[in-house]
């Protein structure tokens, strides 16, 4: 269920690199239980946006509250504690762990009052909630890449987020792995999550996202449903690189 309440707002959210202004003045509220799609050139600040919100990257000026506390600046650990987390376009497993420790490391990351066989059981129920229970002692260069993932979702799951951050995660799947993703998608958010999706594949962008914002060169350029921001004639140019 979509609510008007913000779960996320931000307010003038700017990120300079050397040279490159990655991140101009975005102003966005992420509304609690919805899926918004972030769309985008290369190069037009979708991964800063994760960055800067999963405090992965300290932000260069504005403010930032999520459910109503001012987190503006706050680093990634306080960011995963409010509830917080994301995936990486290139997954990020830690590659001397089994698949099942890599997942039972965040549930006990992400609560300090879970032992380790209780952190092992909640991980246990997301690589089952992911399909990933078969190989769950595998490590994780031995996965093919939509296990790899999945792995990812996996873990960001095991934080127990109330704001997941998706970073394609459908890039590079098969079209029969893509529906599977999508499905994915569809439970995450039917368990409470809201889901800012950073994704090329349109069908899924169609398929999944209530809204979506448009950025390009870190500015946001256009924000509505899918199918009308994506005639919206300035997304189009940016698209075309004009
Ligand atoms: P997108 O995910 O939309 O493809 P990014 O957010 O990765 O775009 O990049 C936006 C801009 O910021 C690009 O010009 C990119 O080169 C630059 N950028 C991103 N991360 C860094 C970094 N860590 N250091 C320097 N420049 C960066
Ligand atoms: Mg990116």
């Amino acid at each position: 269920v979509v609510t008007s309440r913000p779960l996320l707002e931000v307010r003038g959210l700017s990120k300079a690199f050397k040279g490159v202004q990655a991140l101009d003045k975005v102003n966005l509220q992420v509304r609690q239980g919805e899926i918004l799609g972030l769309l985008g050139p290369n190069g037009s600040g979708k991964s800063t946006f994760i960055n800067v919100v999963s405090g992965h990257y300290p932000l260069s000026a504005g403010e930032l509250v999520f459910d109503g506390q001012v987190l503006t600046g706050a680093p990634a650990h306080r960011m995963a504690q409010a509830g917080i987390a994301r995936t990486y376009q290139i997954p990020r497993p830690f590659k001397h762990m089994t698949v099942l420790e890599n997942v039972s490391m965040v549930a006990m990351f992400g609560c300090a009052s879970l032992d380790a066989q209780a952190a092992t059981r909640e991980a246990w129920k997301w690589l089952e909630f992911t399909g990933l229970q078969d190989r769950a002692n595998a490590l994780p260069d031995d996965l093919n890449l939509h296990q790899r993932k999945f792995l990812e979702l996996a873990r960001a799951l095991a934080a127990r987020p109330r704001l997941v951050l998706l970073d394609e995660v459908l890039s590079g799947l098969t079209p029969g792995e893509i529906n599977e993703a999508i499905e994915l998608i569809r439970r995450i958010r039917d368990q409470g999550a809201t889901i800012v999706f950073v994704e090329h594949v349109m069908r899924a962008v169609m398929a999944l996202t209530d809204r979506i914002v448009v950025l390009n060169h870190g500015k946001l350029i256009a924000q509505g449903q899918a199918t009308e921001v994506m005639q919206d004639s300035e997304v189009v140019s940016a698209y075309l690189g004009r």
